[in-house]
């Protein structure tokens, strides 16, 4: 063998094992279907403009309730299957094979941690909602597909707890003052930042993502007019919730076939 060929065969045993770890492919045992949810998720609430490129989609692992799944750091309309990672309860990637992580997974973990009935969360810089952060005026639901609000939505403001800081969740003990002000409701506004949203399952919580951001939108134009407004009361939002839930796949598999159909072009 020449010394040229000894020298391609050690650059190519070399260069080997630094692609494979580059290569995306989801945890083992994840049934495809809940991938596709987070992908789906995903990516309609960017066409949605409720993601841009920034915000996350996660679900709880199905078999390791400790653990959760999201996609490595992308834009939310880039995600797909290959993409999900697995993270541990504080946030950790159980395989990261040198792929980037989100910054702001603290989140997640948090909140699955706080709250063992919530299955899915979204992570959203959504524009209709940022209003709301920042001012007095309490978010509430003005129509039926936002019901779940009626229920209360907390406004959580880093500054209380941290004072001055780059407004991102950063790490575990930010996360938990999070999960702490989302208690038991739907969704939580963060001051200057966008909202946290969480369901029983991974349509749920982008459901609810999107409807948040439509209510916030459709309030200020209310507030706009300028006379007393009627919100749902709470034995409203809590009857109408019933019924969004229980329709809830026709929506979703509208949002799916118009994925699809971008997916395929
Ligand atoms: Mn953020």
């Amino acid at each position: 063998m020449s010394r040229r060929m000894i020298f391609a065969l050690m650059a190519w045993v070399l260069w080997l094992p630094g692609i494979r770890a580059q290569a995306p492919s989801p945890p083992a045992d994840i049934p495809p279907a809940l991938l596709e949810d987070i992908v789906i998720g995903s990516r309609i609430l960017a066409d949605f403009g409720v993601l841009d490129g920034f915000g996350h989609v996660s679900a709880r692992h199905p078999t390791n309730p400790k653990h959760f799944l999201m996609s490595r750091s992308l834009a939310p309309a880039l995600v797909t299957a290959e993409d999900i990672m697995e993270f541990d309860e504080d946030g950790n990637a159980v395989d990261a094979r040198g792929r980037s992580l989100f910054l702001e997974r603290f989140i997640h973990a948090a909140i699955y941690k706080m709250r063992p009935d919530v299955m899915s969360v979204v992570h959203t810089h959504s524009p209709g909602v940022i209003p709301f952060s920042v001012s007095k005026t309490p978010l509430k639901p003005l129509f039926h597909n936002a019901a779940f609000l009626a229920a209360g939505v907390p406004v959580w403001d880093i500054a209380k707890e941290f004072g001055p800081t780059d407004m991102l969740v950063r790490d575990n003990g930010i996360g938990r003052s999070l999960a702490r002000a989302l208690g038991d409701k739907a969704v939580v506004l963060m001051r200057g930042h966008g909202d946290a949203t969480v369901g029983p399952d991974v349509k749920v919580a982008v459901f609810r993502a999107y409807y948040t951001d439509v209510n916030a939108r459709l309030q200020s134009q209310a507030i706009g007019l300028g006379s007393v407004i009627t919100y749902l009361s709470t034995e409203e939002g809590a009857k109408a919730d019933t019924i969004n839930l229980a329709v809830i796949d026709r929506i979703w598999n509208l949002w799916k076939l118009r994925v699809q159909g971008e997916m395929s072009k």
